[in-house]
């Protein structure tokens, strides 16, 4: 069995390995350089968070114990108010359910040395591929060709197996993009190496309809990303000048930009990137499947694009067995089975995106995280949506949005009727919690 790849970042070295393990020849075909030999090239987040979606396959695999390790864990996110203030807002019932902040370049690496340890997998580097014929599965390059049994694009939100896929009729797809971009900046460690903020958080400044947020890095430094419109009075066009960034940063981030010594370098010299959601469908043609950002990009704000595609990757795996490696099957079943979660996921993102920008300052919404903080502490079968899209990958993502949502409604209507949570019954709360669980699941 000849397995070609195309598209070596975190969900194709991922893919390898799922592959390889079957004892499969596996090929991965990368368009940059082996970032092990001339370092990351970045593009994309710095950082990421990893949770249980993706902690799931690697466990799968046996490789958990040795990427866990990289990664630095995030209990809840610290809110940052214009006065400097501080509020933390845990993100699971107990110290057991937390996020991992860890490198994107320091993962993928980890990744392709795992995935070279089997003898059969090859990754050939800065060999971007230029077309493929789904009838014959060959894969076309600048210089040769490649001739494969199964094909798998992990080829990313740009991919161009998608192109062709979308050009030969086999899928349509459609890409959102947001009004606000992003770009990268740098909180650095104490010259000691230690954290100049609360190392196990991931922090937020909320600001209405903009927002920075730190995640923390193995050396003790925090990389930090402003999400920002692209346009308009204050947007990354108006700020144009180091003094008007500085101004911006010390009117809304004064606390953020004190830790930041090297702003305006930074400032200047990180790119704008793009924010965007993409839907595509079918994903298979033939024996060649979309996996990963090359079938549903998603906004960042759940931090759940990487573990997404780990899903895939996993759900995908399981299906091997099951249909007995009748690939055209395999791919029909997955991509029916998936769509409506992938869907889910990217509208999930997009919902948390307004509530991490705006509703964390909002007393209702704080009200009605310590509710279910409550909540879940007493009743170990309550989870909240965050918990449920975060750290119960059995709960399907499509379950988790209705369920969340439904939830989410009845307890800000109880947290605006109490302005004190303690007046407010637990136990009743629980039982109409429950039945709407039953409605929403029947
Ligand atoms: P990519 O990581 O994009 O990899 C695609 C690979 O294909 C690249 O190596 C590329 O060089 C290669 N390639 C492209 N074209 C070709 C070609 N023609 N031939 C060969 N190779 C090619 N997700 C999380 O789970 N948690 C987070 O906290 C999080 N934070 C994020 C923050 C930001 C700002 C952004 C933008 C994204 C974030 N994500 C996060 C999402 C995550 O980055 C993606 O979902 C993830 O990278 C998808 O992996 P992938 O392998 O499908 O695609």
């Amino acid at each position: 069995m000849k397995v070609a790849i195309i598209g070596g970042g975190l969900a194709g070295s991922l893919l390898a390995v799922y592959m390889a393990r079957r004892n499969y020849e596996v090929h991965i075909f990368e368009k940059r350089p082996d970032s092990r030999k001339v370092g990351y090239e970045g593009g994309r987040s710095i950082n990421l968070a990893l949770s249980h979606r993706g902690i799931r396959a690697l466990e799968d695999l046996g490789v958990a114990d040795e990427i866990l390790p990289l990664a630095i864990r995030m209990r809840g996110r610290m809110i940052h108010d214009l006065q400097g203030r501080q509020t933390f807002l845990p993100y699971g019932k107990d110290e057991n359910e937390y996020i991992n902040s860890i490198s994107r370049g320091g993962l993928n690496e980890a990744l392709m040395n795992i995935a070279e340890r089997y003898p059969k997998v090859k990754f050939y580097f800065e060999c971007p591929c230029l077309d493929i014929d789904f009838e014959q599965n060959i894969v076309y390059f600048k210089d040769f060709n490649f001739q494969a049994d199964v094909i798998f694009a992990t080829d990313g939100a740009g991919s161009i197996v998608r192109q062709k896929m979308v050009e030969r009729g086999f899928c349509k797809d459609n890409t959102d993009f947001l009004a606000h971009g992003y770009k990268e900046l740098e909180i650095p460690a104490r010259s000691n190496g230690e954290f100049l903020l609360d190392k196990h958080s991931l922090h937020i400044w909320a600001r209405d309809s903009f927002m920075l947020i730190a995640l923390p890095n193995l050396n003790g430094s925090f990389t930090v990303t402003l999400f920002l419109q692209n346009e308009g009075e204050e947007s990354f066009a108006t700020l144009n000048t180091p003094y008007k960034a500085r101004q911006f940063f010390q009117k809304y981030f004064p606390d953020a930009l004190a830790l930041m010594p090297d702003f305006e370098v930074d400032f200047f010299r990180n790119p704008v990137g793009l924010l965007g959601t993409l839907k595509s469908y079918p994903w298979k043609a033939h024996k060649t499947l979309l996996l990963g950002d090359a079938a549903h990009a998603i906004v960042p704000f759940y931090g759940q694009g990487m573990n997404a595609s780990f899903e895939d990757c996993y759900l995908l795996d399981k299906l091997i067995d099951e249909y007995n490696q009748e690939w055209e099957q395999i791919f029909e079943v997955y991509q029916k089975q998936r769509k409506k979660d992938t869907d889910a996921i990217a509208d999930l993102a997009l919902e948390n995106f307004i509530e991490m920008r705006d509703k964390v300052n909002d007393e209702d919404f704080q009200r009605m995280r310590k509710l279910e903080y409550f909540l879940e502490n007493n009743y170990p079968d309550y989870h909240s949506k965050y918990s449920m899209v975060t750290f119960h990958p059995e709960i399907p993502y499509s379950v988790a949005q209705k369920l969340g949502n439904k939830q989410n409604e009845y307890l800000l209507e109880l947290c605006q009727k109490y302005q004190d949570i303690h007046e407010i019954s637990l136990q009743e709360a629980y039982d109409s919690l429950k039945n709407l669980q039953k409605q929403v699941l029947t």
